[in-house]
């Protein structure tokens, strides 16, 4: 009976990680569905993107605040789906996800912002920026999804040029993203799904390894259906935690 068990598991882990649909679970067998602490010790900062409310505050949000060597305005309002949910609802879904998933794992992680209320907005970048440098994080993930009216579907992960650990934080989460199946953007600069920028206060200001990472095109239909579904962030939040984790062991 027992090789007989074995070879179930060993033929349902080999069905698993050939399977395009759940392949995240079976094709990583280095970030296993565990309560053991191997993350203890770090601190992971995690920045879910516009404040729901932003767009009821023009004024705020168009302050201009320290961007890295200029200065750019406070925030923008973000993108949605065609159908009207709101980049600031689904990035603080998947930040909050994440943050559990790590959070189990023994990490401790710091969001930019508390809460994704109408009646709210900000922070600015260059808070979110700022946000773990004085603490000593050891990485940050901006979360966002894009907005891009017939780009078709797909993420980008963009790191500030000249920052050698962050690129190869980029470069980890885009493995990651790929791995969980998710499709790579064709209508970026680099349209590998790596994106180098130097005009992001987020990630001009960080100390540490930081990422953004544009996770879908909100405007592609297949990209929304995913984003408006539990199924498809928990998809996201699984895929962004085995980067961190992969990352940081
Ligand atoms: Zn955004």
């Amino acid at each position: 009976m027992r090789p007989l068990l074995g070879f179930l598991v060993v033929a349902a882990l080999l069905l698993g990680g050939t399977g395009a649909g759940m392949g995240a679970a079976g094709a990583e067998p280095w970030y296993a569905e565990t309560d053991a602490a191997d993350l203890d010790g770090r601190l992971v900062v995690i920045d879910p993107g516009h404040q729901l409310g932003n767009a009821r505050f023009p004024e705020r949000i168009s302050r201009l605040v320290p961007a890295g060597g200029f200065r750019k305005p406070c925030n923008t309002t973000g993108t949605a789906t065609n159908g009207g949910y709101p980049e600031a609802t689904f990035n603080w879904a998947v930040a909050r996800q994440l943050q559990r998933r790590l959070e189990r794992r023994g990490a401790e992680v710091i969001l930019t912002r508390d809460s994704n209320s109408r009646r709210a907005w900000g922070p600015c970048v260059d808070r979110r920026g700022r946000a773990g440098n004085r603490a000593g994080a050891d990485l940050k993930i901006s979360i966002h999804a894009d907005g891009a009216h017939g780009g078709g579907p797909g993420f980008h992960v963009i790191a500030a040029p000249h920052r050698r650990p962050s690129l190869q934080l980029a470069k980890v989460t885009r493995a990651r993203l790929r791995a969980a199946g998710l499709p790579v953007a064709r209508y970026t600069a680099g349209a590998d799904g790596l994106d180098l920028r130097g005009d992001l206060a987020t990630l001009n200001l960080s100390r540490m390894p930081a990422v953004m990472v544009e996770l879908g095109n909100m405007r592609d239909p297949r990209d929304a259906h995913r984003m408006t579904s539990p199924s498809g962030r928990a998809r996201y939040a699984r895929a962004l935690a085995a980067a961190a984790y992969r990352f940081l062991r």
